[in-house]
């Protein structure tokens, strides 16, 4: 949803790379090895020490190592003269070996040192050797204090290219995570969006122009000590233009804007969260006046602790560090903060509290006329269009599709015309990419067998027969059976009245038009298929529905047991006799419909057959085909706004 480009520099320092750091230590051991050795001392005993070098006068210096060893020192002239030093003479490098030149083990100090001036004492004519006490560090030493840290410093590195890796957080840098991932669109990357780029939403349009008059020109509002909303919250579905119109804001007030998905708060580590929430408002004072959005607000905003089993404390304190940014600044800093969510019933109440985002606005799918006002915005961006394509009809063949899905088609036909090498998109590449867009692709090479098609036409031509010939259902757009997508090998397409109340005999009819499929199937065959799965289920859901929730049945009264806030219940807010009476209703109910509907197909078993032979042949009919093969349909037809598809 973010195309514009971040704030962010993209150019990342190119991290030290921790393996090279392993690479280095490693080397670093082999070259100490191999230095080394050309310095080891040749193994030797104490009694060859005490016996041999010692009176043969060879002896120049020793030294005593870490109480447990004494390394000896040849003299340089017995090196060069006596033949059995020969071997030690040199080093590997051929450069004079300057000792120690033997070591051998000790057990205790105070005894060597003691048979040492013992055994000195027998040549008095000679100067006593002299002697060095060390303590050294052997290599194993070094390296045990040093690989620890190595590793650390490794481990430390390898977590924060995990934190910051790929997502533009700038450097490499784990001081970095608590940073908030919005974008921000200020004088540099302006939001060149207004209102005129989205399209409809009239009435969403008008109320947020207040907000945007106030961000203009806050003086004027506060002059008078009004109160401005400090948030206001979107609601609607996906792809409807929330976002965009937020945008529009920003542009049309010509203030900062920025933007952050809900689900950019939470992160798995503890306590990120809250501090993103906490740079952002920072970063949204500095610029203020400004509008922060968020989308998905519902990620982090959904109600606390009402889940036992699964509480979330990081989403929790993220809510609550919203929170308190919120009540921390007054609406007349000029910080509007807008929100965006499909399910406003989820969020924490104290999210909606006055001081927070006490408006709401809810943005619809847009009914025909909102659809053409989209289409006429996204057609601009196509230059070259056929004369026979047209807003209107585009948007009579799009019910039910939102901004995003107009935008996509728009895009999708101007892509499929290009394939085509076309010099301009027509309406027969709009209708493939609706098309395209409705059911997945049209699978052209699935397999049907003439036999499995004969009842998938029959199926669907009795659907469409119900339809119209009841006088509450749907108005049909077209009734199809060439197989979308992996499940429906066939559909119709109805276009509900656009209205909210349904009366018993509206959804009785509904009913009726959803088991023509299956009732067709056993008028025509006197067999049914598995192919009604899915009428079968919306049926089941409607009559429970008109039972339980909307109250129509007399035997079990005029109660609702809707709870939304409790969709999966394991208790049933009812007894079991109640349960009882509920199915033995529902089966009751439904058994009419389809009693109803195998009459009227009998009835019309001419109509049905002859649908079916014009699907069997041309695979598609719209309605006005229908109006050719079986004549107007009896009952007025009001606007569309949303297509209903009956597999
Ligand atoms: P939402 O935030 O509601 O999910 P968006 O605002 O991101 O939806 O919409 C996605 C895209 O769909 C937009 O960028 C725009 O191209 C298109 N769109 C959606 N609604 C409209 C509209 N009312 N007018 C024009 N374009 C729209
Ligand atoms: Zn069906």
């Amino acid at each position: 949803m973010d195309f514009l480009p971040e704030n962010e520099t993209p150019k990342k320092k190119k991290g030290f790379n921790s393996y090279w750091l392993f690479a280095i230590l490693i080397i670093g051991l082999l070259a100490t090895q191999f230095l080394s050795l050309n310095f080891q001392t040749k193994p030797t005993s104490e009694d060859e020490f005490f016996g041999r070098f010692l009176p043969n006068n060879d002896v120049a210096k020793i030294a005593i190592v870490n109480k447990e060893a004494v390394e000896v020192y040849i003299k340089a002239e017995s090196l060069k003269t006596k033949k059995e030093f020969s071997d030690i003479k040199q080093t590997k490098l051929g450069t004079p070996n300057k000792g120690p030149h033997y070591s051998f083990e000790i057990v205790s100090i105070e005894t060597f040192k003691q048979r040492f001036d013992e055994e000195q004492k027998k040549y008095t004519d000679r100067k006593s050797i002299p002697y060095t006490i060390e303590y050294r560090k052997g290599i194993l030493d070094i390296v045990g204090w040093l690989l620890p840290i190595l590793l650390l410093v490794g481990v430390w590195m390898f977590l924060m290219r995990r934190a910051t890796g790929g997502m533009g957080g700038g450097g490499g840098q784990i001081f970095n995570i608590g940073k908030s991932k919005a974008n921000l669109y200020d004088k540099d990357t302006k939001v060149n969006v207004t209102f005129d780029d989205v399209a409809g939403l009239d009435e969403a349009k008008e109320e947020v122009k207040e907000v945007v008059d106030f961000l203009k020109n806050p003086k004027k509002y506060t002059a008078l000590g009004a109160k401005i909303p400090k948030g206001v919250l979107l609601v609607g579905p996906p792809g409807t233009g929330k976002t965009l119109l937020a945008k529009a804001m920003a542009g049309e007030a010509q203030v900062p804007f920025f933007s952050i998905s809900g689900s950019d708060f939470v992160e798995m580590f503890v306590g990120v969260g809250a501090s993103r929430v906490r740079d952002l408002f920072k970063q949204a004072r500095e610029k203020a006046p400004c509008i922060i959005f968020i989308d998905e607000i519902d990620a982090v905003g959904r109600a606390r602790g009402k889940n036992m089993m699964q509480s979330n404390d990081e989403r929790e304190s993220t809510l609550n560090q919203l929170l308190v940014e919120m009540d921390g600044f007054s609406g007349d800093k000029g910080i509007i903060m807008l929100a965006a969510t499909n399910r406003p019933d989820v969020l924490d109440s104290a999210l909606l509290r006055p001081g927070r985002f006490d408006r709401q606005i809810s943005i619809d799918k847009p009914d025909q006329k909102g659809r053409e006002q989209i289409f006429r915005v996204h057609l601009k961006k196509l230059t070259q269009i056929g004369p026979d394509v047209s807003p209107e009809k585009l948007a009579s063949l799009t019910p039910g599709f939102a901004g995003a899905e107009i935008a996509n088609v728009c895009n999708e036909a101007a892509l499929i015309a290009a394939r085509k090498e076309k010099t301009q998109v027509e309406i027969s590449d709009f209708n493939d990419a609706i098309d395209r867009s409705i059911g997945g692709l049209e699978k052209k090479n699935k397999i049907i067998s003439p036999q499995e098609k004969e009842i998938i036409a029959y199926h669907e031509a009795g659907h469409a027969v119900c339809g119209w010939y009841l006088e509450h259902a749907h108005p049909l757009l077209k009734v199809t059976i060439i197989p979308r997508g992996i499940a429906a090998l066939g559909y119709a397409q109805y276009l509900p009245k656009e209205q909210y109340l349904y009366r018993t005999e509206q959804l009785m009819d509904e009913i009726c038009m959803t088991l023509g499929g299956r009732a067709a199937e056993e008028i025509t065959f006197n067999k049914i298929s598995t192919g009604a799965q899915n009428d079968l289920q919306r049926i089941t859901q409607l009559s429970y529905a008109m039972v339980t929730v909307y109250g129509m049945n007399e035997k079990v009264g005029n109660v609702s047991f809707y709870d939304p806030q409790n969709e999966n219940v394991f208790t049933k807010p009812y007894s079991d006799d109640t349960a009882k009476v509920i199915d033995e209703e529902v089966r009751k109910l439904i058994e009419l419909a389809y009693k109803r509907t195998l009459q009227l197909l009998t009835e019309k078993r001419e109509e049905l057959d002859k649908i079916a032979k014009a699907l069997l042949d041309k695979e598609i009919l719209f309605k006005s085909d229908l109006e050719d093969i079986i004549g107007k349909r009896a009952f007025d037809e009001e606007a569309p706004a949303v297509a209903i598809e009956i597999d």
